[in-house]
C-alpha cells in the first residue's frame, strides 16, 4: 500500500494520500486550499520501517506531526485502553485496526 505525500504548489501545504495500485487513475488535491496543483514527493516514514520501530520512534499520542500521517498509528490508543483494562480486543475491533493500517477503508466508508 503506497503512500504518497504530495507539496501543494500554491500554498506549500504537504498532504499524504494512500493510493491503492500505482496504476490506479490518482488526483492529489491539496487538504488546506484545496489546489490540484500538486507535486509528488517520497514518502519519508514509508519506507523501510517496521511497525514496531514506529511505535517506538513515536511514543501513543506524540505531537509529532509524524504520528498522524503514519497509519500504522492508527488505533494503538484503543489497543492501550483495552489493555489498560484488561479487557479481550474483540476480534472485529482488531480486524478494523489491521485493515486501517494496510491503508483499507474502514467498512461502510468511501474514500
Ligand atoms: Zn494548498
Amino acid at each position: 500500500m503506497p503512500i504518497y505525500e504530495y507539496r501543494c504548489q500554491q500554498c506549500q501545504g504537504v498532504s499524504s494520500f494512500f493510493v491503492r495500485s500505482i496504476s490506479a487513475a490518482f488526483e492529489a488535491t491539496c487538504d488546506a486550499c484545496g489546489s490540484g496543483d500538486m507535486e509528488r514527493r517520497m514518502s519519508t516514514f514509508a519506507l523501510g520501517k517496521t511497525t514496531a520501530a514506529v511505535h517506538e520512534a513515536n511514543p501513543t499520542g506524540s505531537s509529532s506531526r509524524d504520528y498522524y500521517r503514519d497509519p500504522r498509528n492508527i488505533g494503538r490508543h484503543v489497543e492501550e485502553t483495552f489493555a489498560r483494562h484488561g479487557v479481550a480486543m474483540p476480534d472485529t475491533v482488531r480486524q478494523s485496526i489491521d485493515s486501517a493500517r494496510s491503508g483499507e477503508a474502514p467498512k461502510g466508508i468511501d474514500l
